[in-house]
C-alpha cells in the first residue's frame, strides 16, 4: 500500500479564508496533501506535481461548512405532508416526526445518515452535530449513524435525544446509549466522531429523568444537546408543571455550560438570554426548520440592536 498522501490543488477560484483576519485571495491556489491544507500560495507557486487539479474557475472556495444541530433522520420525510392539518407545535411532532421516528429501525438510522451526509458534501458541509432519535431502536443507533459518518468521510458529533415519552424503559436505553456512545468515543480518540448528551426537550422529561441524565452527563464531563423554548408550548408547559421557564429548569439541573448546545431558542426573556450569555452556552439558530414546523421567529439581539463600531 502505498504511504504517499493524495495531492489535491483548487485553483482559478476566489479564496475566501474566513480566518481572523478574513482574507480574499484571487490568483492563489490551495493545495490539499492527504487531510490537510499544504499550501496556500500564489498558483504559480504551487507544486501540482501528481496532484488532482480542480479548476474552480467563477467560484467561491471556502472552508467548510458547520452544521450545527441536525436530525439525519429527518431526511427521509423531506418534502412530505404532515398525517393532519396540525394547529400547534405538538399536533406537528404527533403528525410527522414523532410518527417518523417511531419507524425507525437500525437500518434506516443509517439509511438516512447517508442521505443526509451525501447532501452534504454536495453543499460544502464537513461538519454536523445530530441530534438523534429511534425510540424502538435504541440501542446500536449512534454507531449505526456512525458507520455512515465514517463512510462519508466528513465529521460528526452524534447524540440520543432522550426522552419519557415513549416510557421509562426507552427513556433509560436513551440514557445508556449516550452513555455507551460517549465512552466509545473517549476510547476511540477518533477526530472524525465526538459526542455530546442528548435530551429531547424541557416538556418531554420529566425530573427524575434529567437528573438522571444530567448526573451521568456531569460524571462523563461532556456538554449537552437539546432543543429548548423551540415553541411557545415548551415555555408553557414548564412553567405549569416546573413553576419556571425552560432556562432556568435547565440550570438547575446544570444542563448549562460553554460544551452545550441549546438549539431554537425562540422563545427565549431577557433573563433567559442573560442566563446562556453568562454560562457560555451555544444557542444555535434553524429559522428554515422553525418555518416548517410554524414555531416562531427567534429575536437575536443582532437583529435589534445596532452592531458596535
Ligand atoms: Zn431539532
Amino acid at each position: 500500500m502505498s504511504t504517499t498522501p493524495s495531492r489535491l490543488v483548487i485553483d482559478g477560484g476566489v479564496i475566501a479564508t474566513l480566518g481572523e483576519p478574513n482574507r480574499v485571495l484571487e490568483g492563489h491556489a490551495l493545495l490539499v496533501e492527504g487531510d490537510r491544507i499544504a499550501a496556500l500560495a500564489p498558483r504559480t507557486e504551487v507544486n501540482r506535481d501528481g496532484a488532482e487539479v480542480i479548476d474552480a474557475t467563477g467560484k467561491l472556495v471556502l472552508p467548510g461548512f458547520i452544521n450545527a444541530h441536525m436530525h439525519f433522520y429527518s431526511t427521509l420525510v423531506r418534502g412530505l405532508g404532515k398525517a393532519r392539518p396540525s394547529a400547534s407545535f405538538n399536533e406537528v411532532l404527533q403528525h410527522l416526526w414523532w410518527r417518523l421516528d417511531r419507524q425507525l429501525t437500525l437500518e434506516d438510522c443509517h439509511i438516512s445518515a447517508l442521505v443526509a451526509l451525501i447532501a452534504a458534501i454536495r453543499h460544502g458541509t464537513t461538519t454536523l452535530i445530530d441530534h438523534h432519535a429511534s425510540p424502538h431502536a435504541v440501542r446500536g443507533s449512534l454507531d449505526a449513524i456512525a458507520r455512515a459518518v465514517r463512510e462519508s468521510g466528513l465529521r460528526a458529533s452524534l447524540c440520543y435525544e432522550l426522552s419519557d415519552r415513549d416510557g421509562g424503559t426507552v427513556a433509560r436505553e436513551g440514557i445508556e446509549e449516550n452513555v455507551a456512545w460517549i465512552r466509545a468515543c473517549r476510547a476511540d480518540r477518533d477526530e472524525q466522531l465526538k459526542a455530546l448528551f442528548g435530551l429531547h426537550a424541557s416538556f418531554t422529561i420529566g425530573d427524575a429523568t434529567l437528573e438522571e441524565a444530567a448526573r451521568a452527563g456531569h460524571d462523563l464531563g461532556v456538554g449537552f444537546h437539546v432543543h429548548t423554548a423551540e415553541a411557545a408550548s415548551d415555555q408553557e408547559a414548564c412553567q405549569h408543571e416546573h413553576g419556571s421557564r425552560v432556562v432556568e429548569r435547565f440550570a438547575r439541573f446544570g444542563i448549562l455550560g460553554d460544551r452545550t448546545i441549546c438549539a431554537h431558542g425562540v422563545h427565549l426573556s431577557e433573563r433567559e438570554l442573560e442566563m446562556l450569555a453568562e454560562t457560555r452556552t451555544a444557542v444555535v439558530h434553524n429559522p428554515q426548520s422553525n418555518m416548517n414546523n410554524a414555531v416562531g421567529v427567534a429575536d437575536p439581539p443582532w437583529c435589534t440592536t445596532p452592531s458596535p463600531t
